[in-house]
């Protein structure tokens, strides 16, 4: 459920008609739903509300401050993936028991941040990281809290490039090499086992890989604990919950709860706390990309709807061929005839679309459209090529509206940039 809906004939985003946020802050922008944001967490919450648990949110779906902010006071976690993100969800407010790290390449600097910041847990996903990991540990005279992100082997049947659970992945430490990890983690006096890991994948659409995979690693946290004695407590399954973008059914956060706390519970680790690192299904939908139509035009069959905002704003339709729902900011009276078009963006590639063959309603020079579900993987993919300013992004609460992050200006492409002595020299 989202909280952008047709009011008096056109798209608002809460109490906000679209039309006077494009209007005030100019396009391409992005839109966030407070309400929206706040009721995702929740009922991801209520779904896990029968075991103890942590929700620590997937920070790079969206890295904004006002969304990290608003997380934070609603009590969540952060799973991060590298030193900025980590900097990003202290800053916000989001404390450092509640901050897990993942990710297959974390620098040495990383490491120390992360300890000397005291985060719940490392999420491990090699043999040589973990020689790191002590080592640096070592050097603070600290011990350092960490997990093993094992990769259970199970096909989550979503994109290719999202998929992060199989063998061929370059994701985690294979099952049967996950042991001898743990034996020699819990041999080194450095580290300091608390938990397993894993995260299969992104935008799944059924229940059943996520069983599966928790089913695996618990019953291989059991072992270890049988067997080395290490004391693991959290059970990090990941994050990867799916959205409804177009057809999709996803389970709802209620259905992934229950099927998930069922397993842990008849699996008796009660006494363990489950992780989750939920991204998209908390922003995904809270987001909009708000954007004006610049020209039409047509080469022989194809129709072009040619739009301010580019994949440098929004990457996932080139990217992964994701579908984004396109509507009109003020839809035409009914009867309005459709066309079939593609959208695309002003930069120079022919994999710059936000829509190919999609049919909609008539649309003319100046008018806005709204591409939905742009909260997750949107702004926080989002570069500069071609030298485009980089959006801005707005929250609405109710009727009140807030610009959290001003459009780039052009000046702000060239910040740090230098030139050398012998170029400076001649000007
Ligand atoms: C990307 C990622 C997530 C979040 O995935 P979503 O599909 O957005 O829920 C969680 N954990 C890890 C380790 C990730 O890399």
């Amino acid at each position: 459920m989202d909280h952008f809906h047709l009011e008096k004939g056109e798209l608002c985003c809460e109490g906000v008609p679209l039309r006077a946020i494009a209007e005030r802050v100019g396009t391409p922008c992005y839109v966030y739903s407070d309400a929206t944001l706040r009721r995702h967490y929740e009922v991801f919450e209520e779904g896990l509300a029968r075991l103890p648990h942590l929700i620590c949110y997937s920070v790079k779906a969206n890295t904004s401050r006002a969304i990290l902010s608003t997380l934070a006071r609603l009590g969540a976690g952060a799973d991060v993936v590298s030193g900025g993100e980590l900097w990003r969800a202290l800053e916000a407010g989001i404390p450092p028991e509640r901050i897990v790290f993942s990710g297959i390449g974390k620098r040495g600097e990383e490491i120390r941040r992360a300890l000397a910041a005291g985060i719940l847990m490392l999420n491990v996903e090699s043999e040589a990281e973990l020689g790191r990991i002590a080592e640096e540990a070592r050097a603070l005279k600290v011990r350092a809290p960490i997990s093993l992100r094992v990769n259970p082997d199970v096909d989550p049947e979503t994109h290719p490039y999202i998929a992060t659970g199989l063998r061929d992945n370059k994701f985690g430490i294979a099952m049967e090499k996950a042991r001898s990890v743990y034996a020699a983690a819990v041999a080194l006096p450095e580290l300091e086992v608390k938990g397993i890991d894993c995260h299969i994948g992104s935008q799944l659409t059924k229940v059943a890989p996520f069983v599966d995979s928790v089913r695996r690693i618990v019953h291989l946290a059991q072992e270890v604990r049988a067997t080395t004695g290490a004391a693991i407590r959290y059970i990090d399954i990941g994050g990867g919950l799916g959205i409804r973008y177009s057809e999709e059914t996803p389970p709802t956060p209620e259905d992934y709860g229950r099927a998930v706390s069922e397993v842990v519970a008849q699996l008796g680790t009660l006494d363990m706390t489950l992780v989750t690192e939920p991204g998209r299904v908390i922003v995904g939908n809270a987001g909009v990309l708000l954007t004006r139509v610049l020209y039409l035009k047509s080469n022989g069959q194809k129709r072009f709807v040619i739009v301010d905002a580019a994949m440098n704003d929004l990457i996932r339709p080139t990217l992964y061929g994701s579908f984004h729902q396109i509507r009109k900011v003020v839809p035409g009276p009914a009867g309005t005839p459709r066309a079939t078009v593609d959208v695309v963006g002003p930069i120079c590639e022919s994999g710059d679309f936000l829509a190919r063959d999609r049919e909609l309603e008539e649309v003319a020079q100046g008018d806005l459209l709204a591409v939905l579900s742009a909260g997750a993987y949107g702004y926080a993919m989002s570069s500069n090529y071609n030298s485009r300013p980089r959006a801005a992004e707005v929250m609405v609460r109710g009727s009140e509206l807030a610009i959290v992050r001003e459009r780039e200006a052009v000046e702000d492409l060239t910040r740090g940039e230098r030139l050398p002595p012998w170029l400076a020299a001649s000007r």
